[in-house]
């Protein structure tokens, strides 16, 4: 059973990428060029930023600390004051599980971004992740299972974050959904989610039949009760009374799908 759900913001609950990032990047790439920047440093800041944020292309870029002052002071200036969360976002409202929000970079501009989109009542905790990194994030969700007494696998952490959130969820044996609601590097996670109301589904491919009662209990009961899921099964069986599907579907040997 899921107890705790940590969520990720920028990306997650609301468009950075299209609301603040295209923009910052520019004015920050104009600014630092005129400073030094290389073209071939304008790629690997173009092609990262958006998934590690500025500290870590920076120090990845092994950047001056001229121009490091000069993106910082761009991402700092940068207007926040048009920015909105997902239309889903109310969503988490739903969820009975205690909600943290773990959200890196600059303390100032993340508290300044929840404030705006007026997303702090929906969660139990928020923690800043001045880092940002996976062993950061690794670190803050020790604390959090200590803290919440929880085991990982009654932890959910949804991000967009490949090598930040769901790495160090991975890590720890938590259940991991990326968001890819931008087309960002898919990693490895047990979920994706790509558009708004997407429910994750687990497909139990023709297994429960070769096990015995006990043991398919067993196998049910680490699913997720909330999760959509699909079972098949090649012979008539009582397994739709047994796990009270929704629907069952049959299909004939010449293909005829009826329900
Ligand atoms: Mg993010």
């Amino acid at each position: 059973m899921i107890k705790l759900l940590i969520f990720d913001m920028d990306n997650t609950l609301f468009d950075t990428y299209g609301q603040l990032g295209v923009h910052v990047l520019d004015r920050m790439i104009e600014k630092m060029k005129k400073h030094g920047l290389t073209s071939k440093q304008e790629g690997v800041m173009r092609e990262k930023y958006m998934t590690t944020g500025f500290r870590t292309v920076a120090n990845m870029l092994k950047l001056s600390e001229e121009l490091k002052e000069i993106g910082k002071s761009t991402y700092k200036d940068m207007d926040l004051s048009r920015i909105k969360p997902f239309d889903d976002v109310d969503l988490i409202k739903e969820f009975k599980q205690k909600k943290i929000l773990v959200t890196s970079g600059t303390e100032k501009v993340q508290n300044e971004k929840i404030r705006i989109l007026g997303i702090a009542p929906l969660f139990d905790e928020i923690i800043v992740d001045l880092y940002g990194s996976s062993e950061s994030r690794d670190k803050i969700f020790r604390e959090l299972l200590e803290k919440y007494e929880v085991k990982p696998e009654e932890v959910m952490v949804l991000g967009d974050n490949a090598e930040a959130e769901i790495a160090a969820g991975n890590n720890l044996g938590m259940i991991t959904v990326q968001i890819l609601r931008r087309p960002f590097l898919k990693g490895k996670a047990d979920y994706y989610v790509k558009t708004k109301n997407e429910v994750p589904i687990q497909l139990i491919d023709d297994i429960l039949l070769e096990l015995d009662m006990k043991n398919m209990e067993k196998v049910l009961n680490l699913l997720n009760r909330d999760d959509q899921k699909i079972i098949t099964t090649t012979e008539r069986t009582k397994l739709p009374e047994i796990f009270s599907c929704d629907r069952v579907f049959h299909v004939t040997k010449k293909g005829h799908i009826s329900w």
